[in-house]
């Protein structure tokens, strides 16, 4: 498999434009690199449903608060190209900041043109401690759709705000594509992706394995119709590691995103913890 990695816009346009007049259905899979096994499983169910599929592998700095990991974030881009390469992708877009933001790194709103999300949805969850943050997502998010014109783009549950604020976007600025949601993949042990793990020390990655447990066990429970989430909560309180530090646990609609407190089908049950110094996140919607 020919597998391109390209930096520039230019070189991106030139090859969606040729496959455009071919009719060719397009997928973009949006990511910051270090592919794991949860990248795959959206790559994968690119290529089932695409002729042609674009990753983005691009560290992102305008989602990345000032005392954030931006810096620190793995950058694997060779490890990358060979997993895409692998699973029969026809481009890696791998463009630097200066490529997609312009020269001299002017990246604040005054400068720039931002997609902003409504602030109901980005006030709440990851989003209060990381305020910007999803103004930032939605503003790359954008650019990458127009430079790739795909026709479905490829989006995982694990970031479930992120999923619900993108498909938002596409229905309020009436952009043609379709995005596909994606399952969470997960480790063996239950511990959700994710290319920050690899930050966990052997300790530290213990206690996060009490983030799926409790969901898992809040999901139980829901099934046998406990459905205030009052105790759903004390259930993952009392589950998750006392090292811990809790962001947050909350319910929501996933249909609205309205706060709810009895659990009902698609009910998103999302929890983000500080193991150390590294910020992990996992959800699940009951059904
Ligand atoms: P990231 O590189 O972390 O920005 O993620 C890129 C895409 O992969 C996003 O749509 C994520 O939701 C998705 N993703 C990350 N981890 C997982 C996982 N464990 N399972 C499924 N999708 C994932």
């Amino acid at each position: 498999m020919n597998t391109l990695l390209l930096n520039k816009i230019y070189d991106v346009k030139l090859n969606i434009t040729n496959w455009k007049k071919d009719n060719l259905i397009i997928g973009l899979v949006p990511t910051m690199g270090a592919l794991h096994k949860g990248h795959a499983s959206l790559i994968k169910k690119a290529k089932e449903m695409c002729d042609k599929v674009v990753v983005s592998v691009f560290v992102n700095p305008i989602q990345f608060g000032p005392n954030e990991d931006y810096n620190k974030y793995p950058r694997t881009i060779d490890a990358d190209k060979n997993i895409c390469a692998e699973l029969g992708v026809d481009i890696v877009f791998a463009p630097t900041p200066n490529e997609m933001y312009g020269e001299g790194n002017k990246l604040s709103n005054t400068e720039l043109t931002f997609v902003c999300p409504p602030y109901n949805l980005t006030d709440c969850l990851c989003g209060k401690s990381r305020p910007g943050h999803f103004d930032g997502v939605a503003t790359v998010v954008t650019k990458l759709f127009n430079i790739t014109s795909p026709n479905y783009a490829f989006f995982g549950q694990k970031d479930a705000q992120q999923l619900y604020i993108i498909k938002k976007m596409v229905k309020d600025l009436n952009m043609n594509l379709t995005i596909i949601p994606c399952p969470i993949v997960r480790e063996n042990d239950g511990l959700a992706l994710s290319s920050r793990n690899s930050y966990l020390s052997a300790e530290e990655r213990t206690w996060a394995l009490t983030i799926s447990k409790s969901l898992k066990e809040i999901e139980k429970l829901y099934k046998q119709g406990i459905t205030d989430c009052s105790i759903l909560f004390d259930t993952a309180m009392s589950i998750l590691d006392k090292n811990l530090e809790i962001e947050y646990i909350e319910f929501r609609d996933f249909n609205t995103f309205e706060e709810v407190k009895s659990a009902k089908n698609n009910t998103l049950t999302a929890i983000a913890v500080k193991a150390g110094k590294t910020r992990l996140i996992d959800n699940i919607i009951l059904v």
